[in-house]
């Protein structure tokens, strides 16, 4: 690619940040990202997610010389170790068999720490040729008068600034402004961005946070939260599907930062009939006995918790496409979708990030053969489109059940999960382990996740019907 090169990123989050170093880094004459928020630690409290940045997220950042900085900004594991607090008080810490030992360095961080990390990189490292702009939306895609592509953008004021780039990525999210604006380009025929989405019984699950202190004991004064490198699990005392909830909180860098949990319940959770801060302190007292609860949540956090809007999980979902050229020939202007733009599903195996982030690493790896921009991004889109497609069916299907909002569905998952591993010991060359490991080996492609799945869901399930029928029979020669 040579001559004088642009790139427009709308968007701000985990991609569109690490999108801004990249190109600041591979030498592109103007970067400019547009992000709506006012800065990069707003704190937008019901999308105060928790990340696990793994190796497929570190590579991008290992690139661009700040994987180092996750130190700083999460907590490194190689490993799942949580304490469960019951409703008694009694406390239990487990290493969480569920998650493969031989795992590589993980790192749990918030997505505000995350953000502030990659601003701070850019405003230490970035070139004057790469400007962040906070406080600005996208707001069009239109022509101008020789038929290019220019990308509008409004700030809090109103005032409107358009950009021509020769590169634009939507790193905007699920709900991509660019991705709409796509759909009314003449260029780009109808539903090409369109979104597939499949189903799973995560989505729609409504979420929201609380905050309680950084450290705080339980029940008698014996047991303590009050290790940051800890997840805890909070169980409240309810077995009643619209009652059972638990609190989890992960862990966190800062030991003198709130422990913010998560409570993730289904659409007709009492919790979210809760009208005042009042009655959400009541629910809570009656819920988690272990828990002195109008010493841990302030009036004031508890106000706040019921009249914040709850997140939804979306459902698992993939564009059609990731890539058009707008404008005339010659002369057109390519855009990308990368990150939630282009794949979006509920947080169940925590990939979220780490694909935004493989987006770019893959997109990077595509600039780095020196092709022209036409054909970089024609082959960014025909690697990264089948892992999506893949990613969002092993996402459907792996492990949604694990907010325990259909018990059964979980305990049946629990089965089949052991059994397969069982068996993966046994015979490993037969059957491969399950796939809520798999998914934690950040080296295996999706597509070869998937038909590993499929093969060892066929043969599990060929066996478990072969059992049942020999046991059958057995009975019936026993009775005859
Ligand atoms: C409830 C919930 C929980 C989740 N938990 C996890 C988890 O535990 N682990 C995990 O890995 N992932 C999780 N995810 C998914 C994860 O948040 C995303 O996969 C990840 O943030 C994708 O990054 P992104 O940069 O592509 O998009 P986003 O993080 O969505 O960033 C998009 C950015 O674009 C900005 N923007 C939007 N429209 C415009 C516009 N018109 N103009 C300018 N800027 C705009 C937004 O303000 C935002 O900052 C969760 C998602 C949800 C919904």
């Amino acid at each position: 690619m040579n001559g004088k090169r642009s790139v427009f990123i709308s968007g701000g989050g985990p991609a569109g940040l690490a999108a801004a170093l990249l190109f600041d880094q591979l030498g592109w004459d103007e970067i400019v990202l547009a992000e709506r928020r006012p800065s990069p630690s707003d704190f937008e409290k019901n999308k105060s997610f928790n990340y696990l940045v793994d190796r497929r997220g570190l590579r991008i950042l290992e690139r661009l010389g700040i994987a180092d900085r996750m130190y700083q900004c999460g907590v490194d594991t190689t490993n799942f170790t949580a304490t469960t607090i019951a409703p008694d008080g009694s406390a239990e810490t487990k290493v969480v068999p569920i998650i493969d030992p031989n795992r590589p360095t993980c790192f749990w961080t918030t997505r505000r720490a995350f953000l502030t990390m990659l601003y701070d990189a850019i405003k230490e490292k970035g070139s004057e040729r790469l400007k962040v702009f906070y406080g600005h939306s996208v707001s069009a895609i239109d022509r101008d008068e020789l038929g290019h592509a220019q990308v509008r953008v409004r700030d809090r004021e109103g005032t409107e600034t358009s950009f021509k780039p020769d590169l634009i990525l939507a790193c905007d999210g699920l709900n991509s402004a660019i991705r709409k604006e796509l759909e009314r380009q003449p260029d780009v025929p109808k539903g090409h961005f369109d979104m597939i989405a499949g189903d799973s019984i995560s989505t729609g699950l409504r979420y929201k946070v609380l905050n309680l202190p950084s450290q705080f004991t339980v029940g008698d004064g014996s047991v303590a939260v009050n290790d940051n490198r800890m997840s805890y699990i909070i169980p409240a005392r309810h077995k009643a599907r619209r009652k059972q909830c638990a609190l989890f909180a992960f862990p966190v860098v800062d030991p003198s930062h709130p422990r913010s949990v998560n409570l993730i319940r289904e659409a007709d959770h009492e919790l979210w009939t809760l009208k005042s801060g009042e009655e959400l302190l009541a629910w809570m007292e009656d819920a988690f006995p272990q828990l002195d609860i109008r010493s841990l949540v302030s009036d004031e956090e508890a106000e706040d918790f019921v009249n914040l809007e709850a997140g939804a999980f979306p459902a698992p979902q993939y564009a059609r496409n990731l890539h058009a050229g707008l404008g005339p020939d010659g002369a057109k202007t390519q855009v990308l979708l990368i990150g939630d733009a282009a794949h979006a599903f509920p947080p169940d195996l925590g990939l979220g990030v780490n694909a935004a982030l493989q987006d770019l690493d893959v997109l990077a790896r595509q600039i780095d053969k020196g092709e022209d921009l036409a054909a970089t991004v024609a082959n960014y889109a025909e690697e990264r489109l089948p892992e999506a497609r893949d990613l969002v069916w092993i996402v459907e299907r792996t492990f949604p059940e694990q907010y325990n909002h259909r018990p059964t569905r979980l305990k049946l998952w629990a089965l089949g999960f052991f059994g397969r591993w069982g068996m993966h010991k046994l015979l490993p060359g037969v059957f491969d382990k399950p796939a809520f490991l798999l998914s934690q080996d950040p080296d295996m492609p999706y597509g070869e996740m998937k038909w590993r799945k499929l093969r060892t869901d066929i043969r599990y399930r060929g066996l478990v019907a072969a059992m049942l029928a020999a046991i059958a029979g057995g009975t019936a020669v026993a009775l005859s």
